[in-house]
């Protein structure tokens, strides 16, 4: 028995994995990982897999990176954890001021959480009682767009609109109000990303027009929603609905929990826009992935409307018991350094520039639909007829086979459907990427065949 083999059994013996069919590894290896360095991680036997979605996109710098090591250790040696409440600490002062600083301008407010999903209930939660706390009571509802996800706790569920993950708990779920996205990849082929995404604004504004009076925010992941699959729309949607918001007296939260920290070419998505949203969620490359730390931030305004004394009960009573972990905003603090002291963002523009020159033979592909591409997202729409764009049925789990073969192709491509898509840590080298395209090129037409 290998030491794969061993921990594997043990494993399947006691735990329960997310976003699984437990069942299904009955025939799909589990993989038991020991160590990780950089892109690459290593299981018990020696087998090696690149990170090519950086670990559900939480990974920045790659894995075990020395800077963001020494970051922790050094926190660990002083402080572990304290509670937020009534007491601080040096490290989430620091981050503070710093995401104030490179966030959009005007959001001058962290609230913090541990997980993406927690920072948007917060959101949701803060922008209802913002207009609670002013007397506008009727305002109860949100809109969200068709195929965008949020997360899985039940408020951000409720917002997100992937049937797989929220079918099954529709009773429990709250009514969002939900307007067609603009996805380009639903666009007519002779109209440009740009103007199919200015036509779909208009559903939005009509939507608004009829329901502002009852309506607290919008929720959007800006540019990409990434987990329907990638789907990208161009940032004009993005400058319009900050407009109609305004216009409207609804509020604006945009979750750059998986688009933030550079992701899409620019630091934050919404500076392609050049706005600011009232509420700006931020989780995942936060730590650069090393530890679970969220946050909202918000205006001043939004703060003042519960700045009251406690007697009026304005207060936002919201709490994690981990809420603000040193560990972790030393981590953060550390990943922000690499940002900022390193030419990140102007080396992703190269990487992505390759990645979108080697992905070039599979444009003809006769099962390929679409490559699109925001910066360091690529995704790949496989589909049954790249005519008709009819998909392939969902039974067959294609896109799983390309996991599949990625896995004995030392390649992590674990796939969203029948997208398969590339999110690499970026530290990706250009050998790395010509590897990592190389075997999704040969799992998709394997896949296909
Ligand atoms: N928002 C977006 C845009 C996400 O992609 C995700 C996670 N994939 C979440 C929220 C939820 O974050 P978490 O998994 O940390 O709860």
């Amino acid at each position: 028995m290998t030491a794969n083999s061993r921990l594997i059994e043990q494993d399947l013996a006691a735990v329960w994995h997310p976003c699984t069919q437990m069942k299904d590894h009955e025939w799909l290896p589990m993989i038991p990982i020991w160590r990780g360095q950089g892109v690459w991680l290593e299981d018990y036997d020696g087998n090696r897999y690149l990170d090519a979605i950086s670990s559900w996109w939480v990974n920045l710098f790659g894995h075990s990176h020395p800077y963001i090591n020494k970051a922790i250790k050094q926190q660990l040696d002083t402080l572990e954890h304290v509670l937020l409440a009534g007491f601080t600490h040096e490290p989430i002062i620091n981050l503070s001021q710093r995401l104030i600083k490179l966030a959009p301008q005007g959001l001058t407010r962290c609230f913090y959480a541990d997980n993406g999903s927690s920072a948007v209930e917060i959101a949701l939660k803060m922008s209802f009682h913002y207009f609670h706390n002013q007397g506008q009571t009727q305002k109860t509802k949100f809109i969200c767009l068709s195929n965008s996800y949020h997360g899985e706790t039940l408020g951000a569920l409720a917002v997100g609109d992937v049937a797989l993950y929220k079918e099954t708990y529709a009773p429990l779920l709250m009514q969002a109000i939900t307007v067609e996205s603009p996805d380009c990849f639903m666009r007519d082929p002779d109209s440009s990303c740009r103007e199919h995404s200015i036509a779909k604004f208009n559903i939005m504004r009509t939507t608004l027009e009829q329901h502002a009076h009852e309506v607290c925010a919008v929720i959007v992941e800006p540019i990409v929603q990434c987990a329907s699959g990638m789907r990208m729309y161009d940032p004009v949607y993005l400058k319009l609905l900050r407009n109609a918001c305004d216009e409207f007296g609804v509020q604006l939260i945009v979750d750059e929990v998986a688009t933030g920290f550079g992701r899409t070419g620019s630091l934050f998505a919404c500076e392609q826009a050049n706005i600011t949203p009232d509420y700006l969620c931020l989780g995942k490359g936060l730590t650069g992935g090393y530890l679970p730390l969220s946050v909202v931030m918000t205006k001043e305004v939004i703060y003042q409307a519960f700045y009251a004394d406690f007697k009026t009960l304005k207060a936002f009573l919201h709490s994690h018991s981990y809420t603000g972990n040193p560990l972790a905003c030393a981590a953060a603090n550390a990943t922000l350094d690499l940002l900022e002291q390193t030419p990140a963002l102007a080396h992703n523009a190269h990487l992505s520039k390759h990645m979108h020159d080697t992905i070039e033979p599979l444009r003809d592909h006769p099962h390929v639909a679409e490559i699109r591409q925001r910066g360091m997202i690529l995704a790949i729409e496989m589909v049954k007829d790249k005519q008709t764009r009819e998909p392939y049925p969902w039974q067959e789990r294609r896109g799983l086979r390309v996991y599949e073969y990625g896995l004995k192709h030392q390649m992590l491509l674990r796939p969203l459907g029948n997208v398969i898509y590339f999110m690499p840590p970026y530290v990706i080298t250009d050998d790395e990427i010509d590897l990592m395209i190389k075997v999704a090129i040969e799992g998709i037409n394997e896949a296909t065949a």
